[in-house]
């Protein structure tokens, strides 16, 4: 498996806004952010999709989840509500392998993804 950029972030060889670190993960804000905030919550291992995650790697995923939801209230939109999203492969719109949370916030967030205007337009 190769490396990727999320490597880079978590050995500190490029920078990134870095909101929370622990032993297991590492959260930061997305580059090209699609909400008023917009993060990714990381496992330090290199799972490269949601395809790739292992039995032993339940509780890991599980961590990333609670992670989010620290930040979601020491930021103050967990009550708001936001939305957490983690794509896998092409179809799933994923760009990055090494899976990541993405935590979106901020404003009232549309659904569903697979609209009628997508639809019409990939028919
Ligand atoms: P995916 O498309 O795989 O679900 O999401 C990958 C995310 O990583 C995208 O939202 C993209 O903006 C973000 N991203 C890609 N490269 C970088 C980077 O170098 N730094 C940061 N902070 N985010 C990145």
């Amino acid at each position: 498996m190769s490396d990727t950029i999320f490597d880079k972030i978590i050995d500190k060889s490029i920078a990134a806004d870095i909101l929370y670190e622990d032993d297991l993960a590492l959260a930061f804000a997305d580059i090209n952010p699609q909400a008023p905030v917009h993060f990714l919550v990381i496992p330090k291992k290199r799972i490269a999709t949601i395809n790739d995650i292992s039995k032993d790697d339940r509780e890991l995923v599980g961590h990333l989840y609670w992670v989010a939801a620290q930040l979601a209230d020491q930021k103050g939109f967990a009550s708001e509500g936001f939305r957490t999203v983690m794509n896998c492969n092409e179809f799933g719109g994923q760009s990055v392998y090494h899976i990541h949370l993405h935590v979106l916030a901020g404003k009232p967030l549309g659904w569903p993804p697979y609209s009628d205007e997508l639809k019409e337009s990939l028919e």
